[in-house]
């Protein structure tokens, strides 16, 4: 079932969802169920699945000459959500991105999600890999996540990339699109944001999931802006519980955002990383509970690779 459909059935009650990693390369995908497992007692309608992309690397032969060669760190997205989905019963989402990807690639791996009865994905352009600096799109790919979004809408309508076939070929994929509460960081400014957002909602995605955010009032803020410019899609807040005082500068300067002033004095106080985590998580419990009495359609939480503390936020709430 679409991501969309679990929100209409739910009857105006908030959701538990959450987002994994694949395993890094040469993993076990044991690791992986082990660290969801624990979280399916609280009943997740749908589980989504990020994508990595590979990065570059450069061998010196003996001559010189540097080769450059393509380094993939975790396995595929497609087949983590096929087997999660089977292991679990679950509706999955992977996650799609343009960086690396040219059309066709994209337009192959749709035919396997709907091959697989996979209905949901969540539409990315991705960000710009180590050694580019800005993003550099593939050359047969796609520049933003709208132009993908147009791609899945196009194949929704039996329209391939060569070839116009009837109905009976047609998709049928929900799609997601990323939301920014405090701005996207290479957009111009907070305003510019949102029509940008509005365009993918535009072109075609029929829920928002938002960046991580630690003062809610940055939500509130934000959906209310995206309805003032028309946006009628549902919007899902993102939440990660801080689970390590490096945290503190690691996730604002990973994710652009800020840490509200009482959070950071919490956490700074902390002897250890276990009071840090026991802090992080009340945060979160807190923000999930005023995000739910708003209500929210669902609340997605970011897992990092690691479910133990959404287990607790959960535990209290769902
Ligand atoms: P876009 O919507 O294309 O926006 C990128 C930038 O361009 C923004 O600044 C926007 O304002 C601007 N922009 C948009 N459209 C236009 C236009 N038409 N003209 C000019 N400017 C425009 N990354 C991964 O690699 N893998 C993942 O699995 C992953 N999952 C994520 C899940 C969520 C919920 C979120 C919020 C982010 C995720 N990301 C992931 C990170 C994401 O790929 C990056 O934030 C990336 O830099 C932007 O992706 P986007 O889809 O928002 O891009």
């Amino acid at each position: 079932m679409k991501v969309t459909e679990h929100i209409e059935r739910a009857n105006g009650k908030t959701l538990f969802s959450f987002e994994v990693l694949p395993p890094r390369k040469g993993e076990n995908i044991q690791n992986l169920f082990s660290n969801i497992e624990p979280l399916m007692e609280f009943k997740p309608p749908f589980i989504d699945v990020t994508y990595h992309r590979e990065e570059y690397v450069y061998r010196q032969h003996p001559n010189g000459f540097l080769e450059k060669k393509t380094v993939r760190k975790r396995p595929g997205t497609v087949g983590i959500c096929a087997a999660i989905k089977n292991r679990f019963d679950v509706d999955t989402v992977p996650h799609l991105i343009c960086g690396g990807f040219s059309k066709e690639e994209t337009e192959n791996a749709l035919i396997d999600l709907h091959f697989l009865g996979i209905d949901s994905v969540l539409a990315l352009r991705g960000d710009p890999i180590k050694s580019e600096g800005t993003f550099k799109p593939h050359e047969d790919g796609h520049a933003y996540a709208s132009d993908l979004i147009g791609q899945v809408k196009s194949l929704n309508k039996g329209e391939y990339l060569d070839e116009k076939q009837d109905d009976t070929w047609a998709t049928n994929f929900c799609i997601g699109t990323a939301g920014y509460p405090e701005k996207h960081f290479e957009a111009p400014n907070y305003g510019a944001d949102i029509r940008y957002l509005r365009h993918k909602v535009d072109r075609g995605a029929d829920y928002i999931v938002t960046q991580m955010f630690f003062d809610n009032e940055h939500f509130f803020k934000f959906e209310k802006s995206c309805r003032d410019a028309g946006i009628t899609v549902p919007i899902i807040p993102g939440l990660k519980p801080l689970t390590t005082k490096s945290q503190l500068t690691m996730l604002p300067r990973t994710f652009f955002l800020d840490l509200p002033e009482p959070l950071v004095e919490a956490i700074s106080q902390c002897r250890d990383n276990e009071a840090a985590r026991q802090v992080g998580i009340e945060w979160c419990i807190n923000q999930s509970k005023e995000l739910m009495a708003h209500g929210v359609p669902s609340l997605h939480y970011y897992s990092m690779g690691k479910s133990e503390s959404i287990r607790r936020v959960a535990s209290e709430l769902f």
